[in-house]
């Protein structure tokens, strides 16, 4: 997935360019930047690439889904649903907004289960957030379907699955919204950074706002904006906007190495009976990220992980026990250590759910492993890979 992997001129040319005017700002200084505008440019071409009327790159990831709600008129109070399994920006972003995050289980996809989800709806549910985790997507058609039964948002967090499709579409622009990540880890990279996508042309006018302090944009004295509105600064920085300009103009290039090498990887592990594949759902087309795999219970995965581990080969996870993805370590969530007081309504929100036990999420994860999927590996090295992992697995 990195694509720093194959971090190189492309990158530094553009980010020359920036360095060359000294303009490091993605706002106003016309006369001095020599024509660059690199995040507009970026924004441009990720609208293109994603099939979508608009694009807002932002500050991080975080950032993304925190004004994908401020956009979508999320606010104190407001419930947003979402998977056990993600990355603990995705409760961060929801707390910013004052909103309540519920959690609840994931399924065979290892995303959002939609029983789970419907049966999480309460009068307050403004949101629903699938993350497309390790690559691959929710059942996306069925989220769809509840949204439009209770008039929610379907808000995807695509951070770890650029550029894979569901039906045909890209990942991201199904929902009404879609948030995706360039950190130094994701499949495309910004060093920092992240966009949101929409064809909500009312969301995007208000992205673009919100995460500019409020300022409304209008004609070409900065100084004069007015604000129609409160806003925060989410902004990206022109430098970081040009490398992931030139990484994203890579983006197809990316996928074809991670699907060829995912392919290899999982052509060997095929021929293991014991293992099974996360589900990918009918329609949907994984980003090859990571390759996923279920072993047939908690033990045997226990035991692979460790022997994985100990033939050297890296980058594959247990996340049943990982601190940053999965709930089960999420103690500072659950019990609400925050460095300032929460509102009364996150606290009771949070209460509801934290006591709660998710062994339906727990039965996928615990016998989940995850392996990243590399982008500088060599033809040898992935079928090495292949042989030592099949050697390692067929011993269990
Ligand atoms: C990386 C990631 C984010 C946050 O992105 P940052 O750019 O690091 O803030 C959010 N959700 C998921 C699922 C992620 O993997």
């Amino acid at each position: 997935m990195p694509g720093f992997e194959l971090f190189g001129d492309r990158e530094r040319a553009e980010t020359h360019d920036v360095l060359e005017s000294g303009v490091l700002m993605r706002y106003g200084f016309d006369g001095m930047r020599n024509g660059h505008w690199k995040a507009r440019e970026m924004e441009f071409l990720l609208a293109k690439r994603m099939q979508v009327k608009h694009a807002q790159l932002l500050s991080s990831g975080t950032a993304a889904l925190t004004v994908a709600m401020a956009s979508s008129g999320v606010g104190a109070g407001d419930e947003v649903i979402l998977p056990v399994f993600t990355f603990v920006a995705s409760f961060e972003a929801v707390i910013a907004m004052g909103a309540v995050p519920v959690l609840v289980d994931i399924d065979d996809t290892l995303t959002l289960d939609p029983e789970a989800v419907r049966n999480a709806i309460t009068d307050k549910t403004r949101v629903i957030m699938p993350v497309h985790m390790c690559g691959s997507m929710a059942d996306l058609d069925t989220l769809k379907f509840i949204c439009e039964e209770y008039n929610l948002i379907l808000l995807e967090d695509a951070c770890q699955a650029i550029g894979g499709t569901y039906k045909g579409q890209p990942l991201g622009s199904i929902g009404d919204i879609g948030c995706f990540s360039f950190d130094y880890v994701k499949t495309i990279t910004c060093g920092e950074g992240g966009a949101l996508i929409t064809d909500n042309t009312e969301y995007y006018h208000k992205a673009d706002h919100y995460s500019d302090h409020g300022h409304d944009h209008a004609g070409t004295d900065r100084g004069a904006e007015k604000h129609p509105f409160l806003g925060y600064n989410f902004r990206i920085s022109e430098l970081n906007a040009a490398i992931g300009l030139a990484q994203l103009r890579r983006i197809d290039e990316f996928l074809k190495i991670q699907e060829k090498n995912y392919n290899i990887l999982k052509e060997g592990l095929q021929e293991i009976p014991e293992i099974e594949f996360r589900r990918v759902p009918e329609g949907g087309v994984e980003n090859y990220s990571f390759l996923n795999f279920f072993l047939p219970d908690e033990e045997k995965a226990r035991h692979a992980i460790r022997k994985l581990t100990e033939a050297g080969i890296d980058a594959c996870f247990y996340w049943y026990d990982n601190n940053w993805h999965y709930h089960r370590k999420w103690e500072h969530l659950k019990q609400m250590i925050s460095l300032g007081n929460l509102s009364n309504e996150v606290q009771q929100g949070i209460g509801n759910w934290n006591n709660k036990s998710f062994s339906a999420s727990d039965h996928w994860m615990s016998r989940t492993i995850s392996c990243l999927v590399k982008l500088s590996w060599s033809q040898e090295e992935v079928l090495q890979r292949r042989e030592l992992m099949i050697s390692v697995l067929k011993q269990l």
